[in-house]
């Protein structure tokens, strides 16, 4: 069965964004733990994407795109363009801080989805890395296109059981799933009736382990992504760019970029982002 998770709408500097995980009624779906829409937009001399640089722990970011370009620079020195059917997969393990802006020559379009993953313990304190798939496993899957960017055969790197993937539905369908894995379904473009549901453009839809396959009708075709894992067994405490245990080890974190402990990204032309104030609770007054 799946359940649709309302989305709120909100900005990521001069880009409006449907934010549609984390959301109230739901933190995870296996180990996603974020997943931002955007656009589609098309623009002429504005500069959409301008996310100046950031920190990251505890998590990879998952860069996909439906149109345009986004130029990806980090601490490490790695410098990428991602255009559609790529991939972008940096694993921030115990630090990293990178910047994601339009660059100057683009095709005035823009459309695509920011995911994070929550690494487990046993990965989330290994060093930095950044990696960029230009190639990734697509199949034909009964009638549907299905591009597999994290799990199912992609060389992209992956540290709990997962699984994401894009899938264009050109007629009916029905697209094998791991039943162990809870899932999360959202339709991009065209339309979808999944599981008996009528999807809405652009909203989550949860299913609990238990699904082996979901069925899909379309009447003018649908681009579909599908995201998928075990249930990550793990409480992640999420505050800002941080995926974390404690509020002590977001408040370390916190401390470690106001003190340029991250390292910083070469090329990108304005300031840094400031951290928001930490609601550290106040500590007791010692009686006196
Ligand atoms: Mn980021």
């Amino acid at each position: 069965m799946l359940t649709p998770l309302p989305p709120r709408t909100t900005r990521l500097g001069p880009l409006e964004i449907r934010r549609l995980l984390p959301v109230r009624q739901r933190r995870l779906i296996g180990p996603w733990c974020f997943l931002d829409r955007y656009g589609p937009l098309s623009f002429t001399d504005e500069k959409p994407m301008d996310v100046a640089p950031h920190p990251h722990i505890g998590l990879q970011t998952v860069t996909w795109l439906l149109s345009g370009e986004v130029l990806h620079r980090d601490s490490l020195g790695s410098e990428a363009m991602i255009r559609p059917g790529q991939l972008n997969v940096m694993t921030s393990g115990k630090g990293i801080s990178h910047a994601e802006e339009t660059p100057r020559s683009h095709s005035g379009v823009l459309s695509g989805v920011q995911l994070w993953v929550a690494l487990p313990d046993a990965a989330r304190h290994r060093d930095p890395s950044f990696e960029h798939h230009a190639e990734l496993p697509r199949m034909d899957v009964r009638g549907a296109d299905v591009t597999l960017f994290i799990g199912g055969g992609s060389p992209a790197s992956a540290y709990s059981p997962m699984v994401g993937a894009e899938a264009r539905v050109r007629e009916g369908t029905s697209l094998p799933l791991d039943g162990s894995f809870e899932h999360g379904v959202m339709l991009m473009e065209g339309d979808a009736t999944a599981d008996s549901v009528e999807l809405e453009i652009d909203r989550l839809y949860h299913a609990a382990p238990g699904l082996d396959e979901l069925p899909v009708e379309t009447q003018r075709g649908a681009r579909l992504m599908l995201l998928g894992g075990a249930p990550f067994g793990e409480q992640v405490y999420m505050w800002w760019n941080f995926v974390a245990r404690s509020k002590e080890e977001i408040a370390a974190a916190r401390a470690d970029w106001e003190a340029h402990r991250f390292g910083e990204v070469i090329g990108y032309e304005g300031a840094r982002i400031e951290a928001p104030q930490f609601p550290v609770p106040a500590e007791a007054n010692p009686a006196s």
